[in-house]
Formats: C-alpha cells, structure tokens, sequence
C-alpha cells in the first residue's frame, strides 16, 4: 500500500495566477499535473495517484515519456479505462527521451514531439494537445 505521503513528492503543482495587469479575470483555478509516466516504474504509486484524482472527480494532466512507455499492460490499461470513461485524466507529451527542448532546434524539437505524439494515438486513439517541458 502507498502512503499518500510518498505520493505528494510525485505530483507537481502548479497554478495559474494572473497578474493584475492582465485583462481576462482570474480564473482562480489550479491544474495539477504528474509527469514522468512510464513503463515499470513506480506503478503502484503513478495508478494510486491517478486513481485519487478519478475518484474525486478532478482533472490530471498526465506527462507521458515516449520512448519508455507503451509496453506496460497494467499502466496502459489503467489510462485506457480511465480517458475513455471520463476525462479526468488528460494524456499530455512529454518529450520522447525526457529531453530538455531548449538543446533542440525547431525541427528537432517537432520530430521528438511528432514520436511521442504518434505513439500515445496509437495506444490511445487520442492525439495529445499539450506538452510539458521539464520543470527546473
Ligand atoms: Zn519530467
């Protein structure tokens, strides 16, 4: 059994914030995000997070690694149930070897993009519209 305390380290917050000077108003809303999904490796903790945000009801973007993802029965499954029963979780890129984009030029960084991109639509059927960069 995971302890959900372990499981906070895992899960990057961010919210967003508006500054004053912007003109849309505040959304006063927070996305969560978990990055780092792939194969084999902490399984129990990446469903038992997932399985948190399904059961209340709350939104996670999942960053998914491509190059070291795809071959996990359990994991995929899991997401499979879980994107195509509600959308609680969204399936985001990130990256095809965990690389920092900012090395890349433009076209690199679309050919890393596009392998992952095409991967997690096979296995999913759905097209991912969001990319996470790595955080610091
Ligand atoms: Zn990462």
């Amino acid at each position: 059994m995971v302890q959900i305390k372990t499981l906070i380290p895992l899960i990057l917050i961010f919210s967003i914030i508006f500054e004053p000077s912007y003109s849309a108003p505040s959304c006063q809303c927070v996305a969560f995000r978990m990055d780092d999904v792939q194969d084999y490796w902490v399984d129990n903790a990446q469903i038992a997070i997932m399985h948190v945000f399904h059961k209340k009801h709350t939104s996670l973007t999942i960053g998914i690694i491509g190059n070291i993802f795809g071959d996990d029965p359990t994991l995929i499954q899991y997401i499979k149930n879980n994107i195509k029963n509600e959308s609680s979780i969204e399936i985001a890129n990130h990256g095809w070897n965990h690389e920092n984009f900012t090395d890349f030029n433009k076209k690199q960084q679309s050919l890393l993009m596009e392998k992952t991109d095409k991967k997690l639509t096979k296995l999913f059927g759905i097209k991912p519209t969001v990319f996470l960069h790595l955080t610091a």
